[in-house]
């Protein structure tokens, strides 16, 4: 385990060493409620690989991203929220990201406005 996989939070949810209400999992992704529920659904969609953030994935990360989303819709259908969600990666900090493990956020069963703040 490198420090940065031992230090961070998502990792260790995955390792089963921090609680967390797991939604879905498989061999490369992994999915929970959020702690801080923004809607009734607030699920976050993260792969079992450490990638920091969306401006650090790299090309070999193309079809993971894909299937964090791929998740997400899975997981929509499943709890009767298509007539509308959202799907939301927070990118630095400027845009409120706290956790740089990267994760979609799914957020849904409410109305959402637009443009988000
Ligand atoms: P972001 O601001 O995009 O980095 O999103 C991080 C999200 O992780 C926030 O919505 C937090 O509420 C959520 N969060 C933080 N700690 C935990 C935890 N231990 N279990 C579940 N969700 C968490
Ligand atoms: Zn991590």
């Amino acid at each position: 385990m490198t420090d940065v996989t031992r230090d961070c939070l998502f990792c260790g949810i995955i390792r089963g060493e921090i609680p967390a209400r797991k939604v879905y999992e498989d061999e490369h992704t992994f999915a929970f409620e959020d702690i801080h529920p923004q809607a009734p659904t607030h699920v976050l969609v993260i792969p079992r690989k450490h990638i920091r953030g969306l401006k650090e994935a790299e090309t070999e990360d193309a079809e993971l991203i894909g299937r964090l989303h791929l998740v997400a819709a899975t997981i929509g259908r499943q709890r009767g929220i298509e007539d509308g969600y959202r799907t939301v990666l927070n990118v630095g900090p400027k845009s409120g990201q706290q956790v740089f493990h990267i994760h979609v956020h799914l957020i849904g069963g409410r109305d959402l406005r637009w443009p988000p703040g």
